[in-house]
């Protein structure tokens, strides 16, 4: 059995989208910008994607630009808010577990002489409103915090967020990577000023993105160029992709209201099951103000990776924290943030389910995974040590 768990790092093509994008290759290859036929069309479909795109966060069309993913997008709010306000102040806040797109920005942004606070988060992984209200100050230009977290799935309490930036007069950014077209979204009822998107992550294709602005927000072209998307970010429309991502958003959201309970069911069913069945295994991250198809526990006495090695061989695709941390050995500043020990942190495991994942699966994976954690443990002397006490 095959089973793809780590749909928070990427997720399949769905074959309606790809149905919808494959005219916009071959037919209809034309530029959006000339005035011929072929290309008329063209600009009608990034039109119509876009949308499919504001309906899917209760915004209109024109807020939405198209960029080259989330990471694109997160870049654009904050180094482009940082530039246009730094009159006002140079004065950022955002949080300790975002992703590494909004915080080697923030890092970057250091570089460059302004100043950023990193909210610490609570055990649950969730912020104070409280110390979001203490920590801004009247040279604040920006808040950006994340909608969802990409590793532990916690959901931030983005509407209070919202109100708060607005009764302080501070704009708001949210990374929503996570959430779109997995959480229900709507800009104005959440106070969202600006918000990060990106097509990959609910099931359209990868390299295409978009932000929302809101009206009269200041925010100079990322991309230099060109006069697409109103001038504020240049290059010839990616139009395959975003045809793609609009056709994708649309049927996420016209499904969310069965496709979130029934994720809801297998992941506590799957969160169940680890936890009743490996002993020294714990839930990370909020059990309730959770993504619905994500699942990150963390197993004592378990070294590194060697789990997702042994998963592997089983044909279970996971992940032990964001694709983007693997690679080095460093645990993950999300699990550090929450207050794990640096061991547990190492033994933690990401699953993360989405719309081709079956029920089959998660029973194929609770009869699976115990003995792989065992069998590592079995390797691990203080579990000796504790086995043998009892
Ligand atoms: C995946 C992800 C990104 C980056 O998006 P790309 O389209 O891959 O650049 C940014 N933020 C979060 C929370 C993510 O999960």
């Amino acid at each position: 059995m095959e089973c793809y768990f780590d749909n928070a790092a990427t997720t399949q093509v769905r074959p309606e989208v790809l149905e919808a994008m494959l005219p916009y290759f071959i037919q209809n290859y034309g530029n959006p910008s000339s005035i011929y036929k072929i290309s008329q069309e063209n600009k009608k479909a990034v039109e119509t994607a876009r949308k499919q795109v504001a309906d899917a966060i209760k915004a209109s069309p024109e807020l939405i630009y198209f960029t080259a993913g989330g990471s694109e997008s997160d870049n654009w709010a904050l180094k482009g808010i940082a530039d246009s306000y730094s009159s006002k102040g140079k004065h950022i806040i955002t949080t300790a577990i975002e992703h590494h797109a909004i915080l080697h920005t923030c890092e970057y942004l250091e570089t460059k002489g302004y100043e950023v606070t990193y909210l610490p988060v609570d055990e649950m992984g969730l912020i104070s409103l409280d110390e979001l209200k203490a920590a801004i100050r009247p040279d604040t230009i920006l808040v950006s915090v994340m909608f969802a977290n990409n590793e532990i799935g916690t959901i931030e309490p983005i509407a209070e967020i919202g109100a708060i930036c607005k009764e302080k007069g501070v704009l708001f950014h949210t990374d929503a990577v996570q959430a779109v077209g997995h959480v229900p979204i709507d800009v104005d009822a959440m106070n969202i000023d600006m918000l990060s998107m990106s097509g990959h992550k609910f099931y359209g294709p990868k390299g295409i993105g978009a932000m929302y602005i809101r009206k009269g927000i200041k925010i100079p072209s990322f991309i230099h160029g060109g006069a697409q998307e109103r001038k504020r970010r240049a290059g010839t429309e990616n139009v395959p992709g975003i045809v793609g991502i609009g056709k994708a958003i649309e049927l996420a959201v016209s499904e969310m209201d069965t496709e979130i309970p029934r994720l809801e069911k297998l992941r506590n069913k799957l969160i169940d099951g680890i936890l009743t069945k490996i002993p020294y295994s714990r839930l990370n991250g909020d059990p309730v103000k959770r993504l619905p198809g994500n699942v990150n526990v963390s197993f004592e006495f378990i070294e590194g990776e060697s789990i997702l090695l042994l998963l592997d061989m089983q044909g279970i695709y996971a992940s032990s924290g964001s694709a983007c941390t693997s690679g080095s050995l460093d645990p993950s500043h999300v699990l550090l943030a929450i207050g794990l020990p640096h061991e547990k942190a190492h033994g933690s495991l990401r699953l993360t389910m989405g719309h081709f994942t079956k029920e089959e699966e998660i029973d194929y994976i609770l009869e699976k995974l115990p003995p792989i954690v065992e069998r590592l443990r079995d390797m691990s002397p203080l579990y000796e040590q504790i086995k043998n006490k009892k």
